[in-house]
């Protein structure tokens, strides 16, 4: 006689956002999980966004539809197209009803759980809806108002104000009157020369700055302005206003579960293992299986996608050895390194600037100890080389050009 088993179900780790961090987690999780489990990749945009290029392609058209890729996961791994509404201590609930395993299913059940929801930022930091053409549409809209502006007002002087100012001048040749409003220095993060080393590069093109003040954001938006109000009295011209200031955190799914693990200003409190840490003693209990990454977390890692890819290996593991029944206190610690960018300077131009290390990790920008180091490239590419970017995210799905509109 012989008898036939039904294989046990796979038991599911979820990760929550798939962009940069998620999808590098997703990808650690895949080469790191025992074959008793499978991750489901938790994402509500349509296609994978590389917002890197979001800047670019808001001023350069004809690239705007290689900014949104699609990808997938090896089976048994999956992708699901959803936004998480709540977390509970072993499931995630979704705002839409899914097919998971052959059931219509609105909430997930999970042995551990990875919250990589990042940030919302201002258009086009950020893309308005969650369908590829809605970004084709949104990056096109703009394109033509800055077509038809005269005068461009740029709030902000973070890494999205400085390339698109420089941008700007390199794409119109100096027909534009582009002003970067800021109110501190420009690329505030950083040791103070790499704000220097933009001013030169502004004065250069012809950029002008208004620092130390913020404006006033009318009711109504900035649509139709014809100036820009500060809040010291001062006024800027404008018949174009790009809001590049401010990030909110999408810390909402994990409110309800662990209120005291969210920051004042809503990042999401990790210990350096990433497990989520907040203070009240029920909380921790109801946490003890999730974890958060990559912007979200308040690691004091610099918010960008490289360090990211560093913590997703490290919550990967951790999460292997948390089904391995081990004890926190043997997970590994993840020690941030200084902040780094490659920062472009006017489509062609671009400069690698690393931050010192710093005595006080807690005050990284007042406790600098030696020099930064900075290097200028000029290999630049239009297109910011997306091509090479589906390459790498979605590897042999491009046969012809009209595989970039999927
Ligand atoms: C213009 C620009 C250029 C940049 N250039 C660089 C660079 O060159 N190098 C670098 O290292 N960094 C760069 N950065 C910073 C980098 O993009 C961020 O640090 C990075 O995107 C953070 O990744 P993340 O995965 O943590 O979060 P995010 O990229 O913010 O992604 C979060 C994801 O979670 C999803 N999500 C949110 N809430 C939910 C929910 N409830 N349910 C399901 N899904 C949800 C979102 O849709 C999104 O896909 C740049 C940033 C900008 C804006």
């Amino acid at each position: 006689m012989s008898t036939t088993s039904t294989p046990p179900a796979l038991r599911n780790v979820a990760v929550v956002g798939g962009s940069y961090v998620g999808a590098a987690t997703a990808k650690e999780l895949i080469e790191t999980l025992p074959p008793t489990h499978r991750v489901v990749l938790i994402e509500k945009q349509e296609r994978f966004g590389h917002l890197f290029a979001y800047p670019r392609f808001a001023i350069v058209a004809g690239h705007e539809h290689k900014a949104f890729i699609p990808t997938t996961l090896p089976p048994p791994h999956l992708i699901v197209r959803a936004a998480a509404e709540s977390i509970s201590p072993t499931s995630v609930a979704l705002d839409r009803a899914v097919e998971l395993d052959g059931e219509t299913v609105q909430s997930i059940d999970f042995d551990a759980l990875v919250v990589a929801t990042g940030t919302k930022l201002t258009p086009p930091g950020t893309m308005p809806g969650e369908s590829k053409q809605e970004g084709i549409d949104y990056l096109r809209s703009i394109q033509e108002d800055i077509k038809q502006a005269k005068k461009i007002v740029i709030l902000g002087g973070g890494a999205v104000g400085v390339q698109m100012a420089t941008d700007l001048a390199i794409v119109y040749k100096g027909e534009k009157d582009v002003t970067v409003v800021q109110s501190r220095t420009l690329m505030p993060r950083f040791h103070p020369l790499l704000h220097e080393t933009c001013m030169k590069r502004f004065n250069d093109l012809g950029i002008k700055t208004v620092l130390g003040s913020r404006a006033v954001v009318p009711e109504g938006g900035f649509a139709g302005v014809k100036e820009v109000k500060l809040e010291d009295g001062r006024t800027v011209e404008a018949d174009f206003v790009i809001q590049s200031t401010g990030q909110i955190p999408n810390s909402g799914p994990l409110k309800s579960l662990a209120l005291t693990a969210i920051t004042p200003s809503s990042f999401i409190r990790v210990k350096p293992t990433f497990e989520v840490a907040p203070f009240a003693e029920n909380e921790q209990e109801a946490t003890k299986r999730i974890f958060a990454v990559g912007d979200i977390a308040d690691s004091g890692a610099p918010k960008a996608a490289r360090p990211g890819a560093i913590q997703a290996g490290v919550v990967a593991r951790n999460i292997a050895a948390l089904l391995s029944g081990a004890p926190s206190s043997s997970f590994e610690n993840y020690t941030p390194d200084p902040a780094a960018i490659h920062l472009t300077l006017g489509v062609v131009e671009s400069i690698v600037f690393r931050n010192p290390p710093s005595t006080d990790p807690s005050k990284p920008l007042e406790t600098f100890n030696g020099d930064p180091t900075l290097f200028w490239k000029d290999d630049g590419k239009l297109d910011m080389g997306i091509e090479g970017v589906w390459e790498r995210r979605a590897p042999g799905f491009v046969k012809s050009e009209e595989d970039y509109w999927k």
